[in-house]
């Protein structure tokens, strides 16, 4: 199918990608162009059922836990009953909480800046920048990019011993990979750092939205991961896990909601008893809507099954490999190799074409949305390009001129609904 531009432009855009359809996300329903969005990793269109839900709850939105009127009460119920929603997804333990933030960068930097003090963070270069960043505060050691999932366990290993000193450490890693896609030996890792007395932290962005997650069968500390990639929009995100080292942080936000007594003080000043909760972290007012967006994708993902699921989604990713394989140009890109288990996120370039020109071409020619980048994870995409570090912009595209060499790739990516 061919799609003029001036075409594109005029349509209304209206997603409409309902569980089990057939066609890959009709997004634009105006004229005759279908339009095939598959930027899933970056933001995955909501599922019906969560338009359905928020659609019917976005009239009466009020505060939380703040009013005494009706629609109040109904939106703390709401953003209550969510958290309870969202720690049986994941499988909490008694001791967990659910903290609900703005996404999963807004997760790993609360986490962040809650760790005890002197704790080491160890995490792989291959990470997202915002597993990757974060850590400012504390002594960070970047590992090497792994080349087997038997090697990461060891190259975690070897790191987490050799610290010095021995004191807390976290690990922080990324479930399925928003460049390759492939799944991560979360289970293996986590044992690995629980046998050298370090805790671990789950980036599940990438992963929450392919495969069922349970936090306490991965025995992983804390799960991170954002709304927007759930089939949930407006800007909302989760985590949850451990209480211990939350409950005693400083509040990520002071303000209100997070205080529970504040009185001034003889000498002028003002004592503050903050709450020990998950609303210690959430001060101000929450987005309730996004928070009750999340509770409906999980529900929507765990009626619809994920056994079911995942073998759509693979059956699309063989599909869509295979294809790739069969045009002499495409490298995909991998760490692990051909045979490693992955989720619906596959990257690749194509020999003689710049990858921000191959995707603008997908996008005005055929109505395929895709991203090309470096997916805000530039040495782990450098690594697999074989290319010097460039000066891309934050998440950009360092220009090739057409016929030369990549600098950066071309990713698509899918999930429920496609
Ligand atoms: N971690 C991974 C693996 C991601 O793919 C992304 C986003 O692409 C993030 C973290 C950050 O998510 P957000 O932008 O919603 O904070």
């Amino acid at each position: 199918m061919s799609v003029s531009t001036a075409a594109a432009d005029q349509t209304v855009c209206t997603p409409l990608p309902v569980l089990g359809r057939d066609v890959l996300v009709p997004l634009v329903t105006g004229g005759e162009v279908t339009y095939a969005a598959l930027d899933y990793a970056a933001s995955a269109p909501a599922l019906q059922r969560v338009w359905d839900d928020v659609a019917a709850y976005a009239p009466y939105y009020g505060s939380v836990h703040r009013g005494a009127g009706y629609l109040s009460q109904l939106s703390t119920d709401l953003f209550e009953n969510s958290r309870a929603t969202v720690a049986e997804f994941l499988g909490c333990r008694d001791d967990d909480q659910v903290v609900f933030t703005r996404s999963t960068t807004d997760s790993l930097n609360l986490l962040a800046a809650a760790l005890p003090a002197d704790c080491q963070v160890f995490v792989f270069e291959t990470e997202h920048h915002a597993s990757l960043l974060p850590w400012r505060d504390a002594r960070v050691n970047f590992l090497n990019a792994p080349r087997t999932p038997a090697q990461a366990v060891e190259t975690l290993e070897r790191a987490l011993a050799a610290r010095d000193p021995y004191g807390p450490a976290l690990v922080c890693v990324t479930g399925a990979s928003n460049v390759t896609g492939e799944l991560w030996p979360v289970k293996e890792l986590a044992a690995a750092a629980h046998a050298h007395g370090a805790r671990i932290v789950l980036d599940a962005a990438q992963l929450a939205p392919h495969h069922p997650l349970d936090i306490a069968e991965l025995d992983v500390d804390w799960v991170a991961f954002s709304g927007h990639k759930l089939y949930a929009p407006f800007g909302s995100g989760v985590l949850a896990g451990r209480a211990d080292w939350l409950r005693s942080a400083e509040p990520y936000l002071a303000g209100g909601g997070a205080s529970r007594k504040v009185a001034r003080r003889a000498d002028g000043g003002v004592d503050v008893e903050w709450h020990t909760t998950a609303a210690r972290h959430e001060a101000g007012s929450p987005n309730v809507i996004g928070v009750y967006a999340i509770a409906s994708a999980c529900k929507a993902l765990t009626e619809a099954g994920f056994d079911s699921l995942v073998e759509r989604e693979q059956r699309l990713v063989t599909k869509v490999r295979e294809g790739l394989a069969e045009v002499d140009a495409v490298r995909v890109l991998s760490l692990f190799g051909d045979d490693a288990p992955r989720v619906g996120v596959i990257s690749f370039v194509v020999d003689g074409w710049n990858s921000s020109h191959f995707a603008a071409a997908l996008s005005a020619e055929y109505g395929i949305g895709v991203r090309d980048g470096l997916f805000c994870a530039h040495p782990l995409v450098r690594t697999l390009l074989g290319s010097a570090p460039q000066d891309p912009g934050e998440c950009g595209a360092p220009e090739a001129e057409p016929g030369e060499r990549s600098l950066n790739a071309i990713r698509v990516s899918f999930g429920a609904g496609t």
